[in-house]
């Protein structure tokens, strides 16, 4: 069994409880407008370019059997449109101008990779967390890796937009410890703008979810001309405050850190850049949240 996975991060810190290991999954069933990992958006393997680091060599150019390298006007060129992802390209620049993002590996990779980290869990009371993109597309993968992480003592923890058949859920809830289940906006046209789907099978989802008696940790991005009016987070908080096994609420700011991904992907031009909520606003958020009985994760800075 094999799954497509963008990167493998150990020692994270902000994908749950304790010392983690994160798995992304590739592909996402949504594509918002301020996504950080856009390398995650597609469920295929991709080229991402970094021209600066180009050292003229040709051999992409050489191997290359569509011939999506050129020089058009004195210009560098690459055509998405007709690139295959075979990867010869990437294989051959060694400049780390092209690198291919997205492996297909299989589970007994995955899982191994997870168990390097078995000490820093059992010391940090950490685990692993499957992330992506939407992981819950590869639901079949990823119910197996967590049941043999289960198997292995580790705390698993699903990081899902919950934007799937609920059954893609139904899968792995006897094997997670733990959702982290974002919401965006309470305002379904305006996640439809911002997002490219309606939160209507998000939110239902998240209520079925929370009547399962699994915890579930609500993070809620905060982006200004967006959600990051008080308005936006009553209504957030009001439907928080109704669902079962809220563990915790864990509103996170907006940053554009990932912009320079977003060149690499040849999408810079297609993304919206937000402004970076105020640390004021962000205390009132937490305050609202705590103010309804709800435990809050405050990221610091
Ligand atoms: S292989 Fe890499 S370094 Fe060589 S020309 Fe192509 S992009 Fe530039
Ligand atoms: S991945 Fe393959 S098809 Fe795509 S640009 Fe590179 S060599 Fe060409």
């Amino acid at each position: 069994m094999n799954g497509l996975i963008f990167d493998i991060q150990h020692f994270s810190i902000y994908d749950g409880p304790g010392i983690r290991t994160t798995v992304f999954m590739k592909g996402c069933s949504l594509n918002c407008e301020w996504c950080h990992n856009p390398e995650s958006i597609k469920s295929k393997k991709e080229v991402q370019t970094y021209f600066f680091k180009c050292i003229g060599c040709g051999r992409c150019f050489e191997v290359c059997p569509q011939g999506a390298h050129k020089i058009i006007d004195s210009e560098r060129f690459y055509d998405r449109e007709i690139c295959l992802s075979c990867g010869k390209c990437t294989s051959n620049c060694y400049s780390g101008a092209l690198v291919m993002t997205g492996s297909e590996m299989t589970l007994e990779e995955v899982i191994e990779e997870i168990s390097r980290d078995l000490p820093f869990y059992s010391d940090s009371e950490g685990g692993v967390t499957f992330s992506g993109g939407e992981p819950l597309l590869q639901n079949k993968f990823v119910s197996k890796a967590l049941e043999i992480c289960r198997g292995k003592g580790i705390h698993t923890a699903v990081d899902t937009a919950g934007n799937i058949p609920y059954n893609a859920i139904e899968e792995v809830i006897p094997y997670t410890n733990l959702f982290l289940y974002d919401i965006k906006t309470m305002d379904s046209d305006v996640h439809k703008k911002f997002t490219g789907a309606g939160n209507g099978r998000i939110l239902d989802n998240l209520s079925k979810l929370s009547k399962t008696g699994i915890p579930i940790r609500i993070r809620i991005p905060v982006i200004p001309g967006v959600n990051a009016s008080m308005s936006d987070m009553v209504s957030i908080a009001d439907f928080c405050t109704v669902l079962n096994n809220i563990e915790a609420v864990e509103p996170l700011a907006y940053h554009s850190l990932g912009a320079g991904k977003l060149e690499s992907m040849g999408i810079a031009g297609d993304k919206k850049v937000f402004s970076v909520p105020e640390k004021k606003t962000m205390v009132e958020i937490y305050e609202l949240f705590e103010s309804r009985g709800l435990k809050v994760i405050r990221k610091p800075g």
